[in-house]
């Protein structure tokens, strides 16, 4: 996969309008410890130094095969708004299940050579 792809999926009109109405779906909280999050012209009262970076996770993670296929891009039931700590712990866990497997500089889990 080449990173500009997912760079333009991300940069796209569509998926900033999806990632916007999860958070307003979510209340601009975290689903897992429901601490409030910061998104871009939605949360402009939380003070700078209490912005909590809010990052909208795909469930079936995106790859070459799926990333042209609205229905996993755009589909709000792939999607979940988490703060960046409970971002990172969920892709934690995967790599703790599976030790044989790691994340590349994409976010994608792969296997490890
Ligand atoms: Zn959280
Ligand atoms: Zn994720």
């Amino acid at each position: 996969m080449s990173y500009g792809i997912r760079k333009d999926f991300y940069n796209s009109k569509s998926w900033k309008i999806v990632r916007k109405n999860v958070w307003i779906k979510q209340n601009l909280l975290c689903n897992r410890c429901h601490k409030p999050v910061y998104v871009d012209g939605l949360s402009e009262w939380i003070p700078k130094e209490k912005r909590r970076i809010g990052i909208v996770h795909h469930k079936e993670h995106l790859n070459d095969s799926n990333i042209y296929n609205d229905n996993v891009t755009l589909n709000e039931n792939n999607l979940e708004g988490l703060c960046k700590e409970c971002h990172e712990s969920e892709h934690h866990q995967d790599v703790s299940v599976r030790k044989d497997y790691m994340f590349d500089e994409n976010g994608n889990l792969v296997a490890k050579t």
